[in-house]
């Protein structure tokens, strides 16, 4: 790639006019990355229209509207007998109604009484409120009559977060695309082609540029699978490559029969199977990169300490990476005991250990004493050194890419690589998603667990449902409330799990609130809390952000509202995180009143099965009718552009692509930088 586009697509959003450090964290939360090519990648979720609206009686509450207004009057707001009150602007439409305009501790009020100053007209556009008076808070634009073409007629709205507002990412983008052509110049134009394909999504006329078949969206999505089939082909032909063979690693000391000895239960058909397979690759002149699919509860840990057992057996070390610190301290708390009754030393390091205490540790790693790591990304930040890092084990895989497994590998030479993923996928994609792994599926159940009793439940049984929830909670029950992500919006999720917090909270006054637009930390402390057996809070209103693989045994009971909205495989993960106690555990889906057929099969499905495997064959089948929110994000794997329903010939075009390809071209090495952190320049 050229060194300007390069370096300039790795900008820091902190160097963009107007952003600075602050909204630089703030994007880094909701982008997943701080660079300008994170945020190119991130685009608008919906166009709304702003048309103009003459009468406030034409409009709808909830709208966003357009409309010129005489201003009348302003009351300034303020603090009055312990209630806080807004400033407000009286203003009347054409036909005299009257329209009110809110301000909320504002810091710059002065700036905007000037903008509207009494007896004029002026061109206002924001969202109209819903309540008995026509009400505008905080509008977006503001305008003299003869300037009011500025306010766009369509305007992209993107997925936001906590403290960016749509301005933000407005500014940002008009910003980045100015100043795009000339780090462009003199690319070739393949690359060329594929920004202005993404210009053209930034800066959407409709949502038609923005769905699965916008000729836009399709050329990217092409891109996007070109660079992940790719980097797939490669990873896999340098793995095999006889210059990277390796000499089997001769077994010195003998810690399996411990193993089996210190196991409290006897373990599944298909978990043996699993440790059978994983064994071989590790005896084998290739290094292994197995996959294991199992859904929630399969017992996936087990296994995972199986392999790094016998990884010890030889004197080699195994770093066992989790994606959050939760559960990197839930693996830790789990295996530890073992570890100890077998005589291998085990550790944790997060990005929380500091200091004297983390220094230890990475003296004990280094000596090669420690034999098994439990810990998050911090494994592999630059101080982090190994003896001799044997295997790598990446739990819930689905969430590192192509290139973070290759990073991973390059602490050690060439170690084993071992995922777990939970995420079940129709065996038809597997290959596609995962081709440069091996697969093994755990599809058994430990015996004696109880299934999950899944009811679907009408929206207006709700007080019912709340009456009953009062009387488990009482008895001890832990309840997971999950509110619908009402579309990828701003701030619309938020609401919803806020307004139905609102109201639970009245009947469960120590009910919790997490959701997307909280920082992480914040949500951390909160989960933490919800776990915590101690603690009085026993339901947890969330949106989805609830953690894959958290574990909470006596959460019991999990309540999925609008649940019609939501994928089969979002449900089933969803779902996962009941039932792991030796509790029977609930999930109540209640659908709304206007649940599609379709959205009432696929809840059947639900109630039906439990077996993951047979869920994400009927997700495949079903998905495509357009109506579920965030496809995108199915969950099992997470793409920018590429969506499963609608674009699996491109599938099978990018993946014969790669599959032909001798060595990878400049753009397909450019591609595969865009799309996969760190692959790409100096591969
Ligand atoms: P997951 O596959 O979701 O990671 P875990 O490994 O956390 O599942 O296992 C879930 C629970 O089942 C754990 O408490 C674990 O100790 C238990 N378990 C695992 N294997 C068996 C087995 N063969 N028999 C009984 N319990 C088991
Ligand atoms: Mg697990």
């Amino acid at each position: 790639m050229k060194r300007e586009l390069f370096d300039f697509l790795n900008t820091d959003l902190q160097f963009i006019k107007g952003v600075g450090p602050v909204l630089a964290t703030r994007f880094d939360d909701v982008l997943g990355g701080r660079r300008v090519l994170d945020f190119m990648l991130h685009t608008p979720a919906y166009v709304r229209a702003r048309g103009v609206t003459e009468c406030v009686s034409d409009a709808t509450a909830g709208d966003v509207i357009t409309i010129p207004l005489l201003v009348k009057s302003h009351r300034t707001g303020g603090v009055f007998r312990g209630h806080r009150r807004p400033t407000q602007i009286i203003c009347n439409d054409k036909m005299g109604n009257t329209v009110i305009i809110q301000f909320f501790n504002v810091n710059f009020l002065d700036y905007w009484l000037k903008k509207l100053p009494v007896g004029q007209w002026r061109m206002v556009s924001g969202k109209l409120e819903n309540g008995a008076r026509a009400v505008i808070n905080h509008p977006e634009f503001i305008e003299e009559m003869q300037n009011a073409a500025k306010i766009p007629s369509a305007q992209a709205v993107y997925p936001a977060g906590l403290g960016l507002t749509q301005k933000t990412f407005a500014n940002v983008r008009d910003q980045i695309f100015a100043l795009l052509p000339e780090k462009l110049a003199g690319a070739d134009s393949d690359i060329t082609e594929f920004f202005d394909a993404l210009r053209h999504v930034h800066y959407p006329e409709s949502d038609a540029d923005l769905g699965p078949n916008s000729e836009y969206v399709v050329k990217l999505a092409y891109w996007e699978l070109l660079a992940h089939q790719s980097a797939i082909v490669i990873s896999r032909r340098t793995r095999t490559d006889a210059r990277n063979r390796r000499t089997p690693r001769p077994q010195r000391y003998n810690l399996m029969d411990k193993f089996y000895a210190a196991l409290p239960f006897s373990l599944t058909d298909a978990q043996t199977r699993t440790i059978n397979e994983i064994f071989t690759d590790m005896a084998r002149d290739i290094p292994m990169m197995r996959l294991v699919q199992g859904d929630v509860g399969s017992g996936k840990t087990i296994v995972a300490l199986a392999a790094a057992i016998k990884m010890a057996e030889t004197g080699g070390q195994t770093a066992l990476l989790a994606p959050t610190d939760t559960l990197a301290q839930q693996h830790y708390a789990k295996l530890r005991p073992m570890c100890d009754k077998i005589g291998v030393v085990c550790d944790i390091l997060t990005g929380r250990d500091k200091g004297a205490p983390r220094r230890e540790k990475l003296i004990s790693l280094r000596s090669g004493r420690t034999k098994i790591i439990v810990g998050t990304h911090a494994l592999f930040s630059d101080d982090v050194e190994y003896k001799d890092l044997g295997l790598v084990i990446i739990d819930e895989q689905h969430r590192f890419g192509v290139s973070q497994r290759e990073a991973l590998r390059t602490k050690g030479h060439n170690p084993d690589m071992l995922a777990l993923s939970a995420t079940p996928i129709p065996r038809t994609l597997s290959m596609t998603i995962y081709g440069d792994m091996d697969v093994s599926i755990i599809n058994e159940k430990p015996a004696g667990r109880i299934p999950i009793k899944t009811t679907k439940l009408p929206i207006a049984r709700i007080d019912a449902l709340v009456s009953r929830l009062r009387l488990q909670i009482d008895s001890g029950a832990k309840v997971f409330w999950v509110c619908p992500l009402v579309a990828e919006s701003d701030t619309s999720d938020m609401t919803a799990a806020h307004a139905r917090y609102d109201a639970l909270k009245k009947i469960f006054p120590h009910a919790g609130l997490v959701h997307g637009q909280m920082d992480k930390k914040q949500r951390d402390t909160v989960m933490a809390q919800f776990a915590d057996d101690n603690s009085d809070m026993r339901l947890l209103v969330a949106t989805t952000v609830i953690e894959v693989g958290i574990d909470v045994p006596r959460a019991t009971i999990i309540v999925i509202e609008n649940a019609e909205c939501f994928g089969l495989a979002a449900l089933h993960q969803l779902r996962g995180r009941v039932g792991r106690g030796n509790m029977q555990s609930y999930c109540i889906l209640l659908y709304g009143n206007n649940t599609s057929t379709d959205g009432m099969k696929r809840l059947d499905v639900l109630t039906k099965t439990d077996d993951g495997f047979v869920i994400a064959e009927q997700d495949l089948i079903m998905r495509g009718t357009g109506e579920l929110l965030g496809t995108r994000q199915s969950g099992w794997i997470n793409y920018h552009f590429v969506d499963y329903a609608h674009h699996r010939d491109l599938f099978k075009l990018a993946a014969a692509a790669a599959r032909d390809m001798v060595a990878p071209s400049d753009t397909v090495r450019d591609l595969m930088f865009i799309f996969d952190r760190g692959v790409g320049i100096n591969a």
